[in-house]
């Protein structure tokens, strides 16, 4: 049991002011195995003095320092990574090779990739009579979601410390024990009291409280589209800079001469991946209706030798949804899909074949989605894939930027020049051509409703900064 009953502020493990815990429930088993303290406004209050404080020497370190910092944040990551990976396995029920590797893997190396980027950072530059500097912003207030705990928490701390900005962090409730852990590493390898917060409890209250923070000069948010909105209008009064990384539908297209094989068959893991629980996944699969059987016959095989299950076997690749909300919502937009008339290929309503605990789903696919449908149209955030056909390239770009969202997307071509080209094309942040791999230091974040600001690499770093003209 992970029984955690303080909140990390200034440096210390100390009691919250707030009453009340949050049970952390492992998805798979259904049984409680955590609790959390409910933080208070007042306790906001406390962590924002104590991080206003620790500003004004922390926003004044050396590089050096900050190098020092991040690179003994990425070795005390790898050092813990299985405790790191079997912590978030049990609270979001990822399955433990994809936790190894995307939960904890991942912001091992965004940390150092921030210690690397320090190295060569251009601080200053003279432009005509003027010295442009880049100086932290100051304190800032991060709210994260349970679907990557870690790395949406590192990608905004790692960032931040080498900007020289200290912080509060409120993670989601669903799954805040990875926040903890890290609480206690940063405090093991002493960075300096007040530089991190952490404060746990409900979004509503202090996470928006955070966003309207006198003393809270930037609000970093990942979460909902309808979170984000909020916390946009609670930060409006104080002016502070908002960044949102927020929901998406992302489209994979098949160009003409794509081989179906391959678009197929990777067509899966880019929408399941975690559960299919992946702002960035890849859930509307568009393809030529020439290819349409071919890519059908090879989905639907391949989905449903899916294997779902316990998330602590090696070889599973779907575990359970995060929480009975999310089993129930997930399981309404299959639902939906059916009543609206869309061909079921695989998968479907009901627990997988097998199990009968957990807050399980079948992964699922359905071909003939239109875009007048819910399923075409809203976030899922569950393994639901959607196929439509088009005639053209002309109507597939049109088709892959019918959505209210902008975070990812993917387009598959022989000729790379002809699907960059497309991929230019796509109003969306990130775009994968060919299966293009994740990179942990190019930009990733949103257009349209997808949300505003970058995270990672050195375009994520600007985000932590003020720039200001000194004129000679
Ligand atoms: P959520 O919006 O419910 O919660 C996210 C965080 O916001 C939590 O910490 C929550 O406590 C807090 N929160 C909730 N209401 C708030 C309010 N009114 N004011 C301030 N804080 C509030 O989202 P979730 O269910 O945890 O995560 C799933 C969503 O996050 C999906 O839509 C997904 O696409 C999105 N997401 C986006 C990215 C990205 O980088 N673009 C990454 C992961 C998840």
């Amino acid at each position: 049991m992970h029984t955690r009953d303080q909140l990390y502020i200034d440096g210390k493990w100390v009691q919250p002011i707030g009453t009340g815990s949050i049970d952390v429930i492992n998805p798979a088993t259904e049984e409680i195995i955590g609790k959390i303290p409910v933080g208070s406004k007042e306790d906001i209050d406390i962590a924002a003095s104590a991080a206003r404080i620790a500003f004004d020497s922390w926003s004044k370190s050396s590089i050096e320092t900050r190098i020092d910092i991040l690179n003994a944040l990425s070795n005390a990551l790898k050092e813990r990574g299985e405790d790191i990976a079997q912590t978030i396995t049990a609270e979001v029920g990822t399955p433990i090779g994809y936790s190894r590797v995307a939960m904890v893997g991942t912001p091992r190396v965004v940390s150092r990739s921030y210690a690397k980027i320090l190295e060569n950072f251009d601080w200053e530059e003279k432009v005509r009579n003027s010295i442009i500097c880049k100086e932290p912003i100051g304190v800032c207030a991060f709210i994260t979601p349970w679907n990557f705990p870690l790395h949406q928490i590192i990608g905004k701390v790692a960032p931040a410390i080498a900007a020289g900005c200290t912080m509060i962090l409120k993670p989601s409730k669903e799954a805040p024990l990875s926040a903890f852990i890290l609480a206690d590493i940063l405090h093991e390898i002493g960075l300096p009291s007040g530089v991190f917060n952490l404060v746990s409890g409900h979004g509503s209250e202090i996470g928006n409280y955070m966003s309207s923070h006198p003393e809270v000069d930037m609000v970093s948010f990942t979460g909902s589209t309808g979170a984000g909105i909020s916390v946009s209008e609670a930060a409006a009064t104080t002016v502070k800079r908002v960044t949102l990384e927020l929901g998406g539908k992302s489209a994979n297209v098949a160009l003409e001469d794509a081989d179906p094989t391959l678009v197929a068959k990777k067509a899966i893991g880019a929408c399941h991946q975690n559960s299919g629980q992946t702002c960035s996944a890849l859930t509307r699969l568009i393809i030529p209706e020439s290819m349409s059987n071919e890519v059908y016959e090879i989905i639907e095989e391949k989905n449903n030798s899916y294997t779902v299950g316990d998330p602590l076997e090696e070889s599973t690749r779907c575990g359970p949804m995060v929480s009975l909300r999310q089993q129930k919502s997930v399981s309404k937009y299959i639902e939906s899909g059916i009543n609206e008339g869309a061909t079921l290929i695989s998968g479907g309503l009901g627990m997988p074949e097998g199990i009968s605990k957990g807050y399980y789903v079948k992964p699922t696919i359905f071909a003939n989605v239109s875009p007048d449908m819910k399923i075409w149209k809203e976030e899922i955030f569950g393994p639901v894939l959607v196929i439509t056909t088009y005639k053209s390239e002309e109507e597939a770009l049109k088709l892959a930027n019918d959505s209210i969202y902008g975070l990812s997307g993917g387009v598959w071509s022989k000729d790379e020049k002809r699907a960059i080209k497309f991929a230019k094309d796509m109003r969306t942040g990130q775009v994968s051509v060919n299966g293009g791999a994740f990179n942990v230091s190019a930009p990733f974040g949103g257009y349209k409703l997808s949300g505003n600001g970058r995270e990672l690499g050195s375009h994520g770093l600007n985000e932590f900064l003020e720039i200001k003209s000194i004129q000679l």
